[in-house]
């Protein structure tokens, strides 16, 4: 096992994880191929967590348990032919070394699948050019265009919800401005994802005078975009109750009710 574990290493280096547990367990982020000649990880799209524990039995008397788990742009009917797939791999193989191929087997299943299945989180629609995609750092898609609008909308609420904070006088603890969640999961968005997004046709900064347009748009983009920006609205009031956000000391002339 121990050699299993070397070789295994040795190919996939730092995305293997490999816990000296009892039992043994490791984990990888399998993803998909992506394009042939391109090897920039963050286009690739469709990716699922493959876990295997390895009882001290493993690999001559038994078999490794193994779960699949947060996948990524798949549908529920696609992780059940995951699963079956690795059913069969453990199967064929009881008495040997397996994990290299239960991981190949699954690499290479997502890059047959390539593009995602799911919908886009922001306008709910089905992702059908693989130009159109972006992949945030927490592992979730949309369109280019889609998120980009919902990027700038954040970036007016928070340099709104900034300068309220200042005007009234509160202490800032930490420059919030460019803390953009992700829609879904509310991860932060890295910075190297919204450097990818589309340069806006009219002007790269935001600009005062087109904000209360630019919202519009935005507010007709989708129905889901609205409920989320109704709660990030509500969980704002109430930090700012909370005194979660603020310095209470530094504030004055504030009368809490
Ligand atoms: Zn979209
Ligand atoms: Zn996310």
């Amino acid at each position: 096992m121990d050699e299993e574990l070397n070789v295994l290493k040795s190919i996939y280096l730092d995305d293997l994880i490999i816990n000296y547990d009892n039992p043994i367990s490791l984990n990888i982020i399998i993803d998909s191929n992506g394009d042939e000649n391109d090897l920039d990880r963050e286009k690739r799209l469709l990716c699922i967590t493959f876990i295997a524990e390895l009882p001290s039995t493993y690999p001559d008397l038994n078999s490794p348990k193994i779960t699949l788990c947060r996948p990524r742009g798949l549908t529920d009917e696609q992780i059940n032919e995951l699963n079956s797939l690795i059913y069969s791999c453990l199967e064929s193989n009881i008495g040997s070394c397996v994990l290299y191929e239960c991981i190949e087997s699954i690499r290479s299943k997502l890059s047959f699948y390539e593009l995602p299945q799911e919908a886009c989180a922001i306008c709910l629609t089905l992702i059908s050019n693989r130009n159109d995609i972006i992949k945030t750092n927490c592992h979730h898609f949309y369109h280019k265009n889609c998120l980009k609008s919902y990027v700038d909308m954040k970036k007016i609420e928070l340099e709104e919800n900034y300068q309220e904070l200042k005007k009234n006088g509160f202490y800032i603890e930490r420059d919030f401005r460019n803390d953009i969640e992700d829609p879904v999961c509310r991860q932060i968005i890295a910075n190297n994802v919204i450097e990818q997004l589309p340069s806006s046709s009219s002007s790269s900064s935001i600009e005062q005078n087109s904000n209360e347009e630019h919202r519009e748009l935005i507010k007709s983009l989708s129905p889901h975009i609205k409920q989320w920006q109704e709660r990030t609205h509500a969980l704002f009031q109430q930090q700012k109750e909370k005194g979660g956000i603020i310095d209470l000391d530094k504030s004055q002339d504030m009368i809490f009710s």
